[in-house]
């Protein structure tokens, strides 16, 4: 049986990055960046001021002092009127700083105070306080200079990124494709939601739990709905996923040993089957292929051991297809509640979090079997047990994985 890293890696060169794609700017967001951005310009784009006030010539940074006011500059506005000593600008924030001055002193700290919009500037000024040189006055390319390498292609699109894009006058950006991302489920006991229960049967949840993982990746989902247990079914349902150009396809349950499971069946026919097990806990029947050429992963049915296999497997494969810079999930260490025993595979417990002092503690959710899907609910992280390992000692350092 593979161990999880190796499985991992073999899922991984199996996957390569979609096409990228130019998108407005307003559409951007939460996409993944397809090339390096240098700055066209500096930021600020020119030397302003940063309050609402009156500019100085160097000569009258130190107060008191009575100036005449020569002009009057609002944001916008471009003053070439140099200021001489004895002399002011009326000056409103974001407005460039005219030539001649070497500070600008807030309205607050003068004679001036009128408030009203639309109020002239007054003929003189007195200023009440001192302002060092440069006070008051953001200077071009503070934040940052034309030619700096600002974002680098393979990171997602933050609120941030798009402000500084928008900054830059980048009206289009080149980003990644969204990936498609075909979801099946099977089994002839699931009913959907909404459908009323006969004896024997359940709510099919999977695709349900699936796609919000997959959505929260930034995927496009082409749902391929509900096998019966078949091998016709299963074969057609995946031919809508050809047919729509899917870069993935992710089915849950029909994968392991039982006499109707069909899924792992037509992968082995239709497709190539590159390995069904991996030495973990819970997701032993994981599947892992192609079908006529599109990567496939074929879940566990139980709805934790989807789950746990979607964060470990899936995720870091949509984060690769979808041109994401894949770094290592941040390592975070607790201490163990309680001991508690494992059975040798790599273990995914559910488990929850807190902050106990200067410690992180880990915590168990209640009955760890595959299908108990509150245990999940109730749990903020999941524990990892190594292989190997069959117990751990109250108190012991675990890793674990935050969960959204
Ligand atoms: P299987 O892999 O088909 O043997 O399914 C394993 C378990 O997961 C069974 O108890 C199934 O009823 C359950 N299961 C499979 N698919 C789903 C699904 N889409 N939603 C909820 N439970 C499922
Ligand atoms: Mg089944």
């Amino acid at each position: 049986m593979l161990s999880v890293s190796e499985a991992r890696e073999r899922i991984l060169v199996n996957i390569l990055p979609v096409e990228s794609q130019t998108v407005s700017l307003h559409r951007a967001a939460g996409r993944v960046l397809a090339c390096d951005i240098s700055a066209e310009t500096d930021l600020p784009l020119f030397d302003n001021s940063s309050v609402d006030g009156f500019a100085l010539n160097a000569a009258d940074l130190n107060y008191p002092r009575t100036l005449n006011v020569v002009a009057d500059i609002r944001a916008g506005d471009y003053s070439e009127i140099p200021i001489q000593p004895e002399q002011a600008a009326r000056i409103m924030t974001g407005a460039p700083i005219p030539p001649g001055t070497e500070a600008v002193v807030m309205v607050e700290d003068t004679d001036f105070n009128l408030r009203t919009p639309g109020t002239p500037a007054p003929n003189t000024v007195t200023i009440h306080k001192s302002v060092r040189p440069g006070e008051n006055i953001r200077r071009r390319g503070d934040d940052l200079h034309c030619g700096d390498e600002v974002l680098s292609a393979g990171m997602r699109l933050r609120a941030q990124e798009i402000g500084l894009l928008a900054m830059l006058g980048a009206a289009k950006v080149a980003v990644y494709r969204q990936p498609r991302f075909a979801l099946l489920s099977s089994g002839d006991e699931l009913l959907p939601v909404g459908a009323p229960l006969t004896p024997g049967k359940i709510h099919e949840s999977n695709s349900y739990a699936l796609a919000a993982l997959a959505e929260a990746a930034g995927v496009k989902l082409i749902q391929l709905g509900v096998a019966a247990d078949n091998e016709a079914d299963v074969r057609s349902r995946l031919e809508r996923a050809v047919e729509a150009k899917a870069d993935v396809i992710v089915s849950s349950a029909g994968v392991s040993e039982g006499a109707f499971d069909f899924v792992k069946a037509v992968i082995e026919e239709d497709g190539e089957l590159d390995f069904w097990k991996i030495n973990m806990r819970p997701g032993k029947p994981l599947a892992f292929g192609k079908y006529r050429g599109i990567p496939f992963f074929g879940l566990p049915g139980n709805p934790v051991s989807a789950f746990v296999c979607f964060e470990v497997f899936v995720k870091p494969a949509l984060e690769k297809l979808g041109g994401l810079v894949i770094r290592p999930r941040p390592h975070q260490m607790a201490r163990l509640a309680e001991a508690l025993e494992s059975d040798g595979r790599e273990s995914y417990l559910r488990a929850v979090i807190s902050q106990e002092n200067d410690r992180l503690v880990a915590r168990l959710t209640g009955h760890q079997g595959s299908g108990n899907i509150f245990s999940l609910v109730r749990a903020n992280a999941l524990l990892i047990v190594p292989s190997g390992v069959k117990s751990l000692l109250a108190n012991s350092d675990v890793e674990i994985w935050p969960i959204e």
